[in-house]
């Protein structure tokens, strides 16, 4: 084994192993809180609630660490097997180099890498999810879900591909830049697409009925200067009891997502709340500065594809003989990953500074903190989120403040 595969076997178990370090804290410290409702939810939770509570999360942490393990020796094993030079071999001796072959040789490899997350995937869903009460989905619903999911990846994700490796063969050795260029595009296409055409094969929309309701939303949107086409609600229920809301599109095409789960576990003030915070990611221009980020990673991500594409050593860590370009975005791309992990508790943290900011927004412009505060209690109750969560845990995982911190800071 040469250096670099050891490296990359080293960043693999790395991250495995600060996953189960992480897993064990976060179960040690909920089960130190499990006996009894803690002060600071006393009113909040009931007994039940809460035991029900500590249950589903240590059964997600068990189950979360399968998923871990796994996903470590699938990573393993396609990367040093010699599966994939071998594919990438039959592909290049039966149909050639052409981007339209390596293209396919790209599209088959990720369609079979999303097999063996399959059994998985169904028993958190049909087992997990359906234990505790939240799983909604039909068999139909779900397998008709994925294969939907690879038409669209088909019509999608495979021209994408073709386009980013005939540019590599148009514009030589900036292909980089204008493959970014092309990525970019595809996605603002996307956030276009995504809310006519996309989202509306996988959910049901319908405009939120005339009432009181909609009434108070709309005159919150007025309120803000929050131009919206529309109000919808989605049939999330269609798929599980957990509940959220969103909103998509840009300019006049924007339209607020309510999902119906949601507007049937909150009062209509903290309805208007939660939109209030949506509006509030909206305002403080979090949306752009995401896209603007994201933007900037993917250019760093294409630099650094290009250069990896000509060291020989790269290709020959993972048994391929060759320095086609598809090979190398196709490395690039699961390794990312592992790469990526150790950023994670970065990301988190600018996104929860997001959250406070939109919280802090919400309570401005509802002029009271309670509606709030009354809807994050119910979601978290509804949801059975884990009320305990270890510092550290939390700091690294999630994406929103604990309802205890966000409480704090709205009642600051
Ligand atoms: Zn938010």
């Amino acid at each position: 084994m040469n250096w670099v595969a050891l490296v990359v076997c080293l960043l693999i178990f790395a991250r495995w192993a600060v996953e189960l370090w992480l897993s064990n804290l976060n179960r040690r410290h909920v089960l130190a809180h499990a006996d009894a409702v803690p002060e600071a939810f006393r009113g909040i939770v009931d007994e039940p609630t809460y035991k029900k509570s500590v249950a589903y999360t240590l059964a997600k942490a068990r189950f979360g660490s399968i998923e871990e393990a796994y996903g470590a020796l699938v990573l393993i094993v396609v990367l040093f097997s010699g599966v994939l030079p071998f594919v990438f071999h039959f592909f290049e001796h039966h149909h050639g180099t052409s981007a339209w072959c390596t293209a396919a040789f790209l599209f088959t490899v990720g369609f079979a890498m999303s097999l063996p997350g399959l059994p998985l995937e169904w028993y958190s869903q049909f087992r997990l999810e359906e234990k505790f009460g939240f799983n909604t989905t039909t068999q139909r619903t779900w397998w008709l879900d994925r294969v939907k999911g690879v038409v669209l990846a088909a019509l999608l994700g495979y021209p994408l591909l073709v386009l980013i490796l005939k540019i590599v063969e148009w514009t030589g050795a900036a292909w980089w830049i204008w493959a970014w260029g092309a990525l970019l595009a595809f996605q603002l296409l996307m956030l276009v697409l995504a809310p006519v055409v996309i989202m509306p094969l996988f959910n049901k929309f319908t405009p939120l009925p005339e009432g009181t309701l909609r009434e108070r939303l709309l005159k919150l949107a007025g309120r803000t200067s929050f131009v919206a086409k529309s109000i919808q609600v989605m049939d999330g229920s269609k798929r599980s009891r957990h509940s959220n809301a969103f909103f998509t599109g840009f300019g006049k095409f924007r339209k607020i997502v309510l999902f119906d789960t949601l507007i049937s576990q909150l009062s209509e003030s903290e309805l208007e709340a939660v939109l209030a915070h949506e509006i509030g990611h909206y305002k403080k221009k979090h949306i752009p500065k995401m896209l603007v980020f994201s933007a900037l990673s993917s250019l760093v991500g294409f630099y650094l594809i290009s250069v990896l594409a000509k060291q020989e050593w790269f290709y020959r860590a993972f048994g391929f003989q060759t320095t086609n370009i598809a090979p190398a975005l196709l490395l690039f791309t699961l390794l990312s990953g592992v790469v990526m992990f150790w950023f994670s508790p970065l990301a988190h943290w600018w996104s929860r500074r997001y959250e406070y900011q939109a919280d802090a927004f919400a309570k401005e412009v509802m002029n009271e903190p309670q509606s709030l505060i009354g809807a994050l209690r119910k979601l978290n109750e509804k949801n059975l989120s884990n009320l305990t969560p270890h510092p550290f845990y939390s700091g690294f995982y999630y994406s929103h403040p604990t309802l205890v911190e966000r409480e704090a800071a709205l009642t600051r």
